[in-house]
């Protein structure tokens, strides 16, 4: 990619006009990204810059920690919901209780055999 001298010059420009140079830069073109009146702007392409959160190390290092999260959520709700069935005595109380046990039960064994994928 070359920069040419009017891109320096716009870029010059926004800079006097307020425009703050990012460490970003464009996923289109490589040249910075400039933040102008909060968003983000490549001069070179004359395009808004949506940014995306895809940082897969930040995902792969929140990831463990969510699913521990996760799993003693639903295991305390398993023991309340436990709790409550003992209670049920309506069949069809009885039927619904356990089909959210199974359903948190499935979410559960999502959330282990995930945390066992991510040790590996
Ligand atoms: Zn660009």
């Amino acid at each position: 990619m070359s920069i040419k001298d009017e891109d320096v010059q716009r870029m010059s420009q926004a800079l006097k006009s307020g425009a703050k140079l990012t460490s970003e830069v464009c996923p289109v073109c490589s040249s910075p990204i400039f933040e102008i009146k909060g968003e983000l702007w490549c001069l070179k392409c004359n395009k808004k810059v949506v940014k995306v959160r895809e940082n897969s190390e930040v995902v792969d290092a929140m990831l463990p920690y969510t699913l521990n999260n996760l799993s003693a959520v639903v295991v305390e709700k398993i023991e309340q919901l436990s709790g409550l069935l003992l209670r049920l005595t309506e069949l069809s109380d009885i039927k619904n209780m356990a089909d959210t046990l199974s359903a948190l039960l499935s979410v559960l064994s999502q959330s282990e055999s995930l945390k066992e994928k991510l040790r590996k």
